[in-house]
């Protein structure tokens, strides 16, 4: 979303944990649930192939994370639930797959050459680096020291190089958020579809920040993922429609698993707002290291088709925008009625994938204690989320009689096309169900030898841990019920 410097709010004031204990029970009818730790989400998704630290074997490379063979599947999965909601479940918003590297003109006439800055404090005693706005009270969190320099700027923007010659004048930015790309291709959609207003465009991708102190896992990283949407509207008709996707992304937020008790609305004070929007409301989310934003929703008014269109003189721009001499398009609406040239309004949610994915693990993980006295760990995502959707396990492993008809199962699951099934040919009952209680699998599919003689299975479902027996041929619809399909 945005431009940060000085515009940004008090982090000290607004990001503190309300009152969401790392410790707190949870009672979910008989079953006590205990609220996890960052280390215990960490470790989970260390041991069960979600997250990885980037290049580990070389010591790691800070503020980056590679997501392992359950994390591409989940970060997958939230990514279509996001774009099902916007791009298939909606008539007025298109999908855009835009260039990560960019023009820096486009970043010049948008302000991020100018202002995608934090402030910056280095510690003279121990040589580290602080955001200024991350630091409580004037002494260096790594050696206690008093002896800081004053904050400067900072710019988050990662440079490279574009062709053979690296002679200063061919480099381009690393994009910093996903929007200005959808700004910049505003009136090639337009052409191209022949919208009215109102309409949005999506786009899911990488985006690139110099974080100075990345950290917490996967919450603050340099390269991350957005899902965005610009949402262009007739101005005058932006206050009802920021409303109206506040209530969306909430919604939304909710049908991915996020208690709605875990999340909290935060409007940005007036001399708070970054200089491009007319107001911003954040989605706080009870991250297990404290109240922090999950996706930002702002009414950016017409700064940005404003800032990149030709003939600015002749659209009555609203915001404060920089002289554009370069753009070759226009990026207005003509009112057929009126033939009036207007630049939209824009209202852009905002969110984080990384962000989203520790978010629905957080709401997730479950330490449940049992009323046997024994505890286990199930993970209890939605099921469109679970990055294996149904296991098949043969009672004994690598027997041929089972494992055939197993895969015969998986193959026929596998062909509806509802996300991974697994095979899973190791024989321990009890350790595999384990095992896909702690990943999120909804449903696991028992194959014994009654299912040689009478084309029955044992479907155990993961939340109530209940056992049924059902005929082969059922198995399919038993598993699109789940899924709601
Ligand atoms: P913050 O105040 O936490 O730095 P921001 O206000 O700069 O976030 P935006 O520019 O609004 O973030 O970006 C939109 C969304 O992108 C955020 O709500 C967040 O989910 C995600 N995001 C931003 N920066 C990062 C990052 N460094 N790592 C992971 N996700 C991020």
């Amino acid at each position: 979303m945005g431009l940060r410097a000085k515009q940004r709010y008090n982090f000290s004031e607004k990001k503190t944990n309300q009152g969401l204990s790392p410790s707190a029970l949870i009672r979910t009818g008989d079953k006590v649930v205990t609220a996890k730790t960052m280390d215990e989400l960490v470790s989970l998704c260390k041991r069960r192939g979600f997250v990885y630290q980037s290049n580990e074997i070389y010591g790691g490379l800070q503020g980056f994370y590679d997501y392992g063979p359950l994390g591409v599947e989940l970060k997958n999965n939230l990514k279509q639930a996001w774009w099902r909601a916007m791009v298939y479940e909606r008539d007025d918003i298109e999908g855009l797959d835009a260039s990560v590297l960019t023009n820096p003109k486009t970043l010049y006439y948008s302000g991020h050459e100018d202002t995608f800055t934090d402030p910056l404090i280095d510690c003279r005693s121990c040589n580290s680096r602080w955001r200024a706005d991350h630091l409580k009270g004037a002494k260096c969190p790594s050696c206690n020291s008093g002896d800081l320099t004053d904050p400067r700027p900072f710019n988050l923007m990662f440079k490279t190089n574009v062709g053979p010659v690296d002679d200063g004048k061919s480099f381009t930015y690393l994009r910093p958020e996903t929007a200005q790309q959808i700004f910049t291709n505003f009136k090639n959609v337009l052409d191209s579809t022949s919208r009215n207003l109102p309409f949005g465009i999506a786009q899911i991708g990488k985006a690139f920040r110099n974080e100075v102190t990345p950290r917490n896992f996967i919450f603050r990283t340099r390269e991350f993922e957005q899902m965005e949407l610009e949402f262009f509207v007739e101005p005058g008709t932006d206050e009802k429609w920021f409303d109206f996707w506040v209530e969306a992304r909430l919604k939304w937020w909710s049908d991915q698993g996020v208690d709605q008790s875990s999340l909290e609305l935060q409007t940005i004070e007036k001399e708070k707002l970054s200089h491009y929007s007319k107001k911003t409301t954040d989605i706080m989310y009870g991250f297990p290291h404290g109240l922090e934003e999950l996706e930002g929703i702002a009414n950016r008014a017409d700064f940005d088709l404003g800032s990149h269109t030709k003939g600015q003189a002749e659209l009555g721009i609203k915001s404060k925008v920089k002289k554009n001499t370069d753009s070759a398009m226009r990026l207005a609406f003509q009112n057929k009625q009126t033939n009036e040239w207007k630049v939209p309004y824009v209202i852009e949610p905002s969110a984080g994938v990384d962000r989203g994915f520790l978010a629905v693990l957080n709401e997730a993980y479950k330490l449940e204690r049992l009323p046997n006295g024994k505890e286990r760990l199930v993970l209890s995502l939605k099921p469109h989320l679970s990055p294996i959707k149904a296991a098949i396990i043969p009672l004994k492993r690598n027997h041929a009689g089972l494992l055939d008809e197993a895969s015969k199962i998986k193959k026929t699951l596998q062909s509806l096309q509802l996300g991974r099934i697994l095979l899973e040919n190791s024989g321990n009952i009890g350790k595999n169900y384990r095992r896909h209680d702690e990943v999120g699998t909804p449903l696991c599919v028992t194959v014994d030898f009654q299912s040689l003689e009478d084309q029955t299975v044992t479907l155990r479902d993961r939340d109530s841990m209940k056992q049924k027996r059902v005929l082969v041929s059922e198995v399919p619809s038993s598993l699109r019920d789940l899924l709601g399909t």
